[in-house]
């Protein structure tokens, strides 16, 4: 296909810049042509401009050749440089489907370009016909959303054909949502339609919304002017890198349950008063109409929930759109809807990648789960569990560490996240006991004081008799529980004497998991945080 009559005059005549490292050919090793710094910190160099390892991982993921991929700093960079290559500011003008994604008509605003909004059926299905009759002869863009948003349904792929053939210009499909879709979409069909763009992101299902990635897949020629006019390093060395590594797992497991979790929602909704009707979603939202919305969206942020408010968008009137979220996020919308009393989970999930050390951690302070600690250190596994046991807290957590170097990384690495992660799943810690002490007795005898007023301390008081348990370093005890002292800003004191190393070690984490189950219980009267200084 000839672009040339819709691509705006001045792009079809430009000299893109020419990076320094388009030019660099391979077997250099000595980099003087950019004006770097030569010293090496993993971000000094410039990134490569063209995407190529990313490109090629999105291929063999997409079946789609890498010249037909353009990568963007977001979806977003791809809709508004198709803005900046097609469209005459001033003059040119696009058609959108109504209600959709907010951003095509920012871009045409920010573009300068007349955008046109064509209202979708009342069942929020597309005609062709009125898309197309919407056209004239300076329409340069159609945009169409499938599944759209916020409606949550997958456009008429016939209707789309439709327009594709009869429309001069270029029709963007956006498919955020299709990974959520039981139906393909059009990017296997990109060799019919050489006028068609495809736009994909991994900002929803591929859960990368943080580092800003989203695509456009389209005719090779379409691809080269997007990349004519981005930006020459608009995707940072780091953000390419971190893709690569986390494209390694694929999330078909987690669109799976996020698709049960859609169904299992919508049942629910529709029994539940003031329900008013709930769309069908190809999506991983769902779109709900209320009888009073602004009611129902207050209730649910006053429960520290956040929907998105959408009554106000055509042929939208009471809606609220519902991201589906985890099964227990969602069961808490549920409830409040019930008008049912829900408490405030005191769960958290955290991760911490450090060059020693690659953490996963789940902690629900009230047990909601079984425990499972591995950290490649069999012994502290056993020490974690008894914690885990102990306290009623449940923690599931995986430990990838510098094992080959010792242990001390991964001890210190736990100690920091676990006691961060007691400290954000307790939130404002209104309502908790605050202090914990016990002295339990084996052989041996630990006496454990806890404090979790917000003052970090450690007070050690144990000695070993030998160097190792096992092939365990006794002094990482005294190194863990400081860690967690500080991360959990909280003030322990132990003492412990005993017959046995392994008898004293297991003492002492009995004994500390039984004092952090008194000083993190929900006091059953209703006062604040015990103490005269205000929450720290
Ligand atoms: C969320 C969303 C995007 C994603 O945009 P990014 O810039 O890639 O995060 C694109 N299109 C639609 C319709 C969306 O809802």
């Amino acid at each position: 296909m000839d672009y040339s009559n819709i691509v705006r005059k001045n792009i079809q005549k430009l000299a893109p810049y020419s990076t320094a490292r388009d030019e660099a050919q391979s077997g250099l090793s000595v980099y003087l042509d950019a004006n770097e710094s030569p010293y090496e910190n993993g971000v000094n160099r410039y990134p490569d401009p063209k995407q190529r390892e990313l490109k090629e991982t999105i291929s063999k993921i997409k079946c789609v050749p890498s010249e037909n991929i353009f990568i963007g700093n977001g979806s977003d960079e791809a809709i508004d440089l198709l803005f900046r290559v097609f469209c005459e500011p001033g003059k040119d003008n696009v058609v959108a489907i109504s209600p959709t994604y907010g951003m095509y008509k920012v871009a045409a605003q920010i573009n300068d370009v007349e955008y046109r909004e064509v209202l979708l059926e009342e069942d929020f299905s597309l005609n062709a016909g009125k898309i197309l009759a919407a056209t004239d002869s300076c329409s340069k863009l159609i945009f169409l959303c499938s599944p759209n948003n916020p409606t949550g349904n997958m456009l008429d792929s016939a209707e789309i054909e439709r327009i594709a053939s009869e429309f001069k210009g270029i029709v963007v499909v956006d498919e955020a949502y299709i990974d959520f879709s039981s139906e393909e979409g059009f990017l296997r069909r990109l060799n019919e339609f050489p006028n068609m763009v495809v736009l994909q992101t991994l900002s929803k299902a591929w859960a990368m919304a943080g580092l800003r990635i989203g695509f456009a897949f389209a005719d090779a020629a379409i691809i080269s002017l997007l990349s004519n006019v981005k930006y020459p390093y608009n995707i940072g060395s780091d953000t390419q890198e971190r893709a690569q590594k986390l494209l390694g797992s694929l999330p078909y497991e987690k669109i799976k349950t996020i698709k049960n979790e859609r169904g299992r929602l919508s049942e629910v909704l529709k029994t539940i008063p003031g329900v008013e009707g709930i769309y069908e979603s190809d999506a991983n939202f769902l779109l709900v109409k209320f009888k009073n919305p602004r009611e129902v969206y207050d209730k649910l942020v006053n429960a520290g929930i956040v929907v998105r408010d959408r009554s106000s968008q055509p042929l939208c009137g009471g809606c609220l759109r519902i991201s589906i979220g985890l099964a227990r996020e969602n069961d808490k919308v549920l409830k409040v809807l019930k008008g049912e009393s829900y408490t405030n989970s005191r769960f958290v999930s955290l991760t911490r990648v450090t060059k020693e050390t690659n953490i996963s951690l789940d902690v629900d302070i009230d047990g909601s789960f079984e425990s499972k600690n591995d950290t490649g250190i069999p012994f502290f596994d056993h020490m974690l569990d008894q914690l885990a046991f102990h306290s009623g807290v449940s923690i599931r957590l995986n430990v990838i560490g510098d094992l080959e170097v010792d242990e001390h990384h991964t001890v210190e690495d736990v100690a920091i996240i676990l006691g961060d992660a007691v400290n954000k799943a307790l939130g404002s810690k209104e309502g908790i006991g605050r202090y914990g002490f016990v002295l339990p007795m084996d052989d041996s005898l630990a006496e454990v004081a806890i404090d979790m007023g917000g003052r970090a301390w450690l007070n050690w008081n144990v000695s070993f008799d030998n160097n190792q348990i096992g092939t365990f370093p006794t002094e990482m005890f005294r190194h863990f529980f400081y860690s967690l002292a500080i991360a959990m800003k909280s003030t322990i004191y132990i003492s412990a004497t005993g017959q046995n190393d392994h008898h004293k070690a297991e003492c002492i984490f009995k004994a500390f998991a039984r004092s952090l189950k008194m000083a993190v219980k929900k006091e059953q009267f209703n006062y604040k945080l015990p103490t005269t200084k205000g929450i720290l």
